[in-house]
């Protein structure tokens, strides 16, 4: 409980300005299991080699994945791995020339920095990274940096979507030159899993093509199993088993189709259009036409 003491008189004298962060942590839209982590890594119990050490529970205190002193600070923000996750999110965070020993000295000079901080997405990357670390320390296995950026953003979503009891879908079609023909976003008013998310993407996207009078077509998506059930090469999972044989009778109707896995940096356009899905009534189709969305984005690049 040291560190607990020393979290608390270490940063702040001031408890109103505590109380605040407690309520700001609770306030998270994001799983309730998330704002627990956050709140308990802020308050520093998590059970970090430190604090384990700490209260004589462990000899050493080493980081699993550099072997320094593995305080809340370090696993979560310090540690040279976690700054390459840090890195592959979208959040754009300053880094602080200082170490930070207690993680919540990061939030603290987070919050002064900037307070309008994407807290839904900085608290579940947080909690990917702290799931990592007990899958390393007990497992022995670690995820790479841009996967547990990527599982961080996707929870965030889902559960975003969840919350509107609705799920979103995105397609882009391009022609072989690389351009846009079309493109959609779609809500569906229904809490999907994943899977069925993908699967459902799919049969749009293949109609979507059908209704742009298209003869030959490449369906591309960055789920793995959809991809090999669609192509014939696995048996799909019962849960999306009718959506693809939908989908493949579809695409039969085609003069040529095909289906090819990409990875998923590959296909962010797609992922902005189901993101863009949240904030729409229900599906919008954009023909011969880039939807603002995307040229902003591709005009960043
Ligand atoms: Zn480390």
């Amino acid at each position: 409980m040291e560190g607990n003491h020393k979290a608390d008189r270490g940063c702040t004298s001031n408890s109103g300005k505590l109380r605040e962060l407690w309520r700001s942590i609770w306030g998270i839209q994001c799983q309730n299991r998330v704002k627990h982590f956050l709140w308990r890594a802020c308050k520093n119990i998590l059970p970090t080699n430190y604090n384990l050490k700490l209260r004589k529970v462990a000899i050493e205190d080493k980081c699993a994945l550099c072997g320094k002193s593995e305080s809340s600070g370090h696993i979560l923000w310090g540690c040279k791995f976690v700054v390459d996750v840090w890195k592959e999110t979208r959040l754009k965070l300053p880094r602080f020339q200082n170490l930070q020993h207690d993680f919540i000295n990061v939030v603290w000079r987070l919050r002064d920095v900037r307070s309008e901080q994407d807290w839904d997405c900085f608290a579940t990357t947080a909690w990917c990274l702290w799931k990592n670390r007990n899958s390393v320390k007990f497992k022995g296995r670690c995820k790479e940096s841009k996967a547990i950026a990527r599982e961080a953003e996707n929870l965030v979503e889902e559960f975003l979507f969840k919350e509107l009891n609705s799920c979103g879908i995105g397609v882009v079609i391009k022609n072989d030159e690389g351009q846009i023909m079309g493109a959609m976003s779609k809500k569906l008013d229904q809490p999907l899993g994943a899977l069925e998310v993908e699967a459902k993407a799919v049969e749009e996207g293949v109609l979507l093509a059908k209704d742009l009078g298209l003869r030959h077509i490449i369906i591309e998506g960055d789920a793995l199993t959809v991809m090999a059930a669609l192509s014939g090469h696995t048996s799909p999972p019962s849960s999306i088993q009718h959506i693809i044989a939908g989908a493949q009778l579809w695409a039969s109707s085609f003069s040529a189709w095909k289906s090819t896995h990409v990875r998923r940096n590959c296909n962010q356009a797609a992922h902005l259009m189901a993101r863009n899905a949240k904030s729409i009534f229900e599906c919008i189709i954009w023909v011969e036409d880039t939807p603002l969305l995307l040229s902003f984005k591709l005009h960043l690049k």
